[in-house]
């Protein structure tokens, strides 16, 4: 049997670069070649045992890589092709999917939470040299010929989550926007406010390196909550409160922080993930009648999105190569997890190579 080197998780801090046997596509998948893959903050939470997913899953879900084999079904693709796969593979035909959930993917019975993030979560995922790509159809983007593996990498997860939580906030042109830390997905939230008609966008972050590359993504504004007071400060520069705050980091602390900034009426967009129990002060929320908006969103998957989002990039309206720092190979990807682990090195996203 052919194998294939991938990135197994085996427990808690237990993950090693092992042979395994190169899957066939069945009906409806598609078999890739990774050619690039990264390392997502949820990836820590796995391998931190923060968020659980069975011993001997191949994990990571950020793909890019090369038409292999199509299984039956699969029409208007050809292997050598190359493609970008969503971080979120929803099927295209379930309820969640046909009423526009599409990462609540319910995999043809109703809705699941999560239920379309299934690469290194449900199923196997992208760090490894072969891929198996569910509902195929639905899920293969092609890469336009002038974009690059590394132009498009990040789309897959961190610029879909990122700008979407601009989306979600519904921001219009002219909005006074704070976003609630700046690691990869707060900047390419930054990004998206940006790109939604933001007049004013003010990245927060403790971190000084990251304060500067919120610049170049899009923020007019930096603010370090560890030199200023950010509710004052913010309140200050938008006259009374944000339009939107956006939160990307999944702490009692921002999304307080976010609440506080907001005007009446304001919408505060969550993207981060929360662990144990978030409260909501009244004092921050006027008591529940300040007509605030709070919405979450998880990273929308599928081919036309992950189209659009080429689109933004091949029309120079959006570059995301800042982000990626390092590169490893997928031999040396234990290491890599160290140094995006660790915050070494001034390190945003690291590039994975099989
Ligand atoms: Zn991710
Ligand atoms: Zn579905």
């Amino acid at each position: 049997m052919d194998t294939m080197r991938a990135h197994v998780f085996h427990g808690v801090g237990r993950t090693a670069i092992e042979h395994v046997p190169i899957p066939k596509p069945r009906a409806g998948e598609a078999l890739v070649r990774v050619t690039l893959t990264t390392i997502c903050g949820t990836d820590l939470h796995i391998v931190r045992g923060e968020y659980p997913v069975k011993p001997g899953l191949v994990i990571g879900h950020e793909p890019v890589g090369v038409i292999v084999e199509l299984g039956a079904g699969v029409n208007g693709y050809a292997p050598g092709e190359r493609v970008l796969i969503g971080a979120i593979t929803p099927c295209g035909q379930c309820r969640a999917c046909l009423s526009g959930h599409l990462s609540q993917c319910g995999h043809g019975e109703g809705y699941e939470a999560l239920g379309g993030w299934r690469f290194g979560n449900t199923i196997d995922g992208a760090q490894a040299e072969y891929l198996i790509v569910p509902a195929a159809q639905a899920n293969l983007a092609k890469i336009p010929d002038a974009l690059t593996d590394e132009q498009v990498v990040l789309l897959a997860d961190i610029a879909s989550t990122g700008i979407s939580g601009a989306e979600s906030g519904d921001i219009r042109v002219g909005d006074t926007v704070a976003v609630f830390a700046q690691g990869p997905i707060g900047l390419c939230a930054t990004a998206g406010a940006k790109l939604m008609g933001a007049a004013l966008v003010i990245g927060i972050d403790r971190n000084p390196r990251r304060l500067e590359v919120a610049q170049r993504m899009g923020a007019d504004v930096v603010l370090d909550p560890g030199e200023c007071d950010v509710v004052a400060e913010v309140r200050r520069l938008s006259a009374g409160g944000v339009d939107v705050a956006i939160e990307a980091l999944g702490s009692q602390t921002t999304f307080e922080t976010a609440l506080r900034v907001l005007r009446p009426g304001g919408t505060l967009s969550s993207l981060g993930v929360y662990s144990g129990k978030l409260q909501i002060p009244y004092e921050a929320f006027a008591a529940g009648i300040g007509d605030h908006r709070i919405v979450t969103t998880l990273c929308p998957g599928g081919k036309e999105r992950m189209r659009r989002l080429m689109e933004i990039v091949k029309h120079n309206r959006l570059d995301l190569t800042p982000l990626l720092t390092h590169r490893v190979s997928l031999d040396d990807i234990v290491e890599g997890y160290r140094i995006f682990g660790e915050q070494r090195e001034g390190v945003l996203k690291v590039a994975v190579k099989p």
